[in-house]
């Protein structure tokens, strides 16, 4: 290979501490002619898969890990602060603390934020469960209801039927039976509403998998709502296609944009608001954009973040070496959606696979991901926690 001349190392600034981010800075700090830097407004990453999990039940552990403990030991400089700005001038940004840092390659991995769609009253009164923060609010509020009224709300709404939504309906039944048992509750039946704007849920899997996924919520006793559009929502209720639903609990999970960041700062933006990158993942030069940033066909999983990070690498490697490097090729993922303890869809192309096969594919997947960032025997030790339950919640120990 024919190396460039540089005496200088190259500045590789990668800024997001979530999956695409990661991967990239680990892996670009391989090479020795690179100087990493990675940003991150989080001093932990957040393993988003596990969040429906965390949120009825297990450890908030599973779901965020310190992010000295996967930068331990290698040779990456972390900053924790905000990216606020560019200047493609002068090939530098700029952070929070106004502090300005020059790059070669500038790898941009900012993840999405919660989008209401402009739905009056959602921003104020439902809860959420995309990051540990909104997680234990919502975990709070389902405490806090119990302890206070002493039964459990006349209905719990999940908006949203992809798997997200789908997964949390799934979980929270079980979570309330053990919740309401230790707030000495007994022999109240819970209402679970899931609504679905869509005609199925899960509407990007296949229809055979949306049917398996729907027959499996309604034996857990889920009310499966579909073709059902949120309008508004106040303290009491939420109007759902022109009726009002009483519940002071509702999550919501439908909606993401992408980051402001893009538009704030003149990405070109496609038709859905992801930046639009070419064949190599550069959205503009020098500038990289990975993950659920980027407008490629499978960007909005964690599995195509991580595949970019890897990408990304070879491709600033390539081009360091005074090569052309491969042209990105999008990696068909497979998709697992656990449906309460024992049971999940599993789904890769034509291959369908139900029940504790596709729970068991599930826990492999969740091991694969926690390693895809992490050393085996890290790794390992990360998924066990999946295995644990919260002792206690805050808001009993407090308030008894
Ligand atoms: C509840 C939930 C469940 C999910 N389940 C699955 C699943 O089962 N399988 C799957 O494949 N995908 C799943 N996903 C999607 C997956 O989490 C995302 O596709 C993945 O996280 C995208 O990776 P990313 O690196 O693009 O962004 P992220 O992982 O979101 O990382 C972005 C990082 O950038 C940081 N950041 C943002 N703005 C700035 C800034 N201005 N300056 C500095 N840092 C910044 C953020 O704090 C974050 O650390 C799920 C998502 C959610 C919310």
């Amino acid at each position: 290979m024919n190396k460039k001349t540089n005496t200088e190392k190259q500045q590789i600034v990668v800024v997001g501490g979530g999956f695409g981010g990661i991967k990239a800075a680990l892996e670009l700090s391989h090479n020795e002619e690179f100087e990493v830097t990675l940003i991150s407004d989080k001093l932990d990453f957040r393993y988003n898969p596990t969040l429906y999990h965390t949120a009825t039940g297990g450890l908030f552990r599973q779901s965020a890990i310190p992010l000295s403990e996967i930068l331990e030991g290698g040779n990456i400089n972390f900053i924790n602060d905000k990216l606020v700005k560019l200047d493609r001038t002068t090939k530098s940004i700029e952070l929070e603390s106004e502090k300005i840092l020059a790059y070669d390659k500038l790898v941009l991995a900012l993840g999405v934020i919660t989008n209401y769609f402009g739905i009056e009253g959602l921003s104020k009164y439902s809860y959420g469960i995309k990051s540990p923060e909104e997680v234990k609010r919502f975990k709070a509020h389902l405490h806090e209801l119990l302890q206070d009224e002493g039964k459990p709300d006349i209905n719990y709404i999940i908006v949203g039927g992809g798997p997200s939504g789908v997964e949390l309906a799934g979980a929270l039944p079980t979570y309330m039976r053990q919740i309401m048992k230790r707030h000495g509750i007994k022999n109240r039946r819970i209402n679970v509403k899931l609504i679905e704007a869509a005609p199925r849920i899960l509407p990007n899997s296949a229809e055979k998998v949306s049917v398996a996924a729907a027959k499996r919520l309604k034996k857990l006793g889920i009310q499966v709502m579909v073709h059902k559009m949120v309008q508004g929502m106040d303290e009491d209720s939420l109007m759902v296609s022109s009726k009002d639903i009483p519940s002071h609990t509702v999550v919501w999970t439908a909606g993401t944009s992408n980051n402001p960041f893009f538009k704030d700062n003149d990405f070109n933006l496609s038709e859905r608001g992801k930046v639009t990158v070419d064949e190599h993942l550069i959205a503009e030069e020098d500038i990289y954009v990975v993950g659920d940033n980027a407008n490629t066909p499978y960007s909005g999983l964690a599995q195509t973040a991580v595949y970019d990070g890897h990408y990304v690498t070879h491709d600033i490697e390539a081009k360091y070496y005074g090569n052309e490097g491969d042209a990105y090729k999008p990696k068909f993922p497979a998709t697992v959606v656990p449906i309460g303890y024992g049971w999940a869809a599993f789904e890769y192309g034509k291959l369908r696979l139900t029940g504790w096969t596709g729970w068991m594919i599930r826990e492999a997947a969740d091991w694969v991901g926690y390693h895809d960032l992490e050393p085996w025997w890290k790794a390992s030790q990360q998924w066990a926690t999946e295995f644990g339950a919260e002792e206690e919640c805050e808001i009993c120990a407090t308030k008894k």
